[in-house]
């Protein structure tokens, strides 16, 4: 076996049953780094609660977005799988890093004022400090390496700056500084055609639904606009459902369609009937996998629950050096 380079640490709103978007955006990559990593995801259910009304569905979220995760090849026996809220010392070191973060770089960053813009009614104290609490979520579990699209190297640069004040703060180097391991992150779009795959947008197709459901979402996809008659010939460049072919199809297939478009010789209900049964094809064995694991109703939450034990060595380690380092009364060394 070979010696694995070092720990990625990535986490995850629970969002519910995944859709390709998730699967080609993150866990893809997640299963990928498995073989290279010693790997630590987490299911941020704390983050959660900075944005949502209520909590009604957070349980079940929770437990369908593990059980595609798992049912898409995350391995417990490689990765640490576990739920944010069930290691407590995420909280405590959020608090001490609080304090040597300066608040207006936090109102400062643009995510924030992305979130104030997408809830008005609801700028409380933990938007504020989110990237904090994402901070100490990587920085908890020493990880060396933060899966993220280039669209993200901020949040890590911000975890790193984090690390030095505190570092310089407490004359101390236990707090690692992470990098941003930088991932091409396809941009899936929903079945419109022009926005970003999303639950929120109805524009996604589920990993568990059934071929049924993922035939017909397929047949509701916006392809090219310009194409309006059979006999028009298309542009598979800026299709959608060409876009997807080019992931689940062979690539003769996907040659012939690209082809045949440009020429009218294929319709396109004919040419989505192609990509719903390549699509059913490929999710198969992901789909016979999730039906067997959720045979067991306690599978996900034992899982989970191993996974927050294996995750709380780490952060009971750090925090140990961590109240060290501030020099807390009693806190040894
Ligand atoms: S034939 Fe296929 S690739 Fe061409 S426009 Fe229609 S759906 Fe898109």
């Amino acid at each position: 076996m070979t010696e694995k380079q070092g720990r990625v640490f990535s986490g995850a709103r629970p969002t519910g049953r995944q859709h390709l978007g998730n699967y080609l955006g993150a866990i893809k990559n997640y299963v990928a780094l498995q073989a290279d990593y010693r790997c630590v995801y987490c299911i941020v259910d704390v983050h959660a609660l900075t944005t949502i009304d209520t909590t009604r569905d957070l349980k079940l979220n929770t437990r369908e977005m593990a059980l595609d995760w798992l049912a898409a090849g995350m391995d417990p026996n490689e990765s640490i799988i576990f739920v944010q809220s069930h290691v407590l010392e995420v909280m405590e070191l959020h608090t001490y890093l609080s304090m040597v973060t300066q608040l207006g770089k936090l109102t400062a960053l643009p995510t924030f004022k992305e979130k104030v813009r997408d809830n008005p009614d609801n700028v409380n104290y933990g938007l504020v400090g989110y990237p904090v609490l994402m901070s100490a979520d990587i920085l908890l579990y020493k990880a060396d390496a933060v899966p993220v699209g280039t669209d993200q190297i901020p949040h890590i640069e911000f975890a790193r700056e984090i690390v030095r004040s505190f570092n310089h703060r407490y004359q101390t180097d236990i707090l690692v500084e992470p990098h941003a391991k930088v991932t091409e992150i396809p941009k899936v779009l929903g079945i419109d055609g022009e926005r970003k795959m999303s639950k929120s947008l109805n524009n996604h197709i589920e990993l568990a639904a059934t071929p049924e459901e993922t035939r017909k979402r397929v047949m509701e996809m916006v392809t090219d606009p310009q194409r309006i008659r059979r006999s028009d010939p298309g542009n598979p460049d800026i299709c959608n459902v060409f876009t997807l072919h080019k992931i689940f199809s062979s690539p003769e297939e996907v040659a012939e369609i690209n082809q045949d478009c440009r020429k009218a010789e294929i319709g396109c209900v004919d040419c989505k009937k192609k990509l719903a049964a390549n699509l059913n094809n490929n999710l198969e064995p992901f789909r016979l996998r999730r039906f067997e694991l959720d045979k067991d109703p306690d599978y996900v939450r034992d899982i989970l629950l191993d996974g927050a034990i294996r995750a709380r060595v780490i952060a009971s380690e750090t925090m140990r050096q961590v109240r060290a380092a501030i020099g807390f009364f009693g806190s040894g060394e």
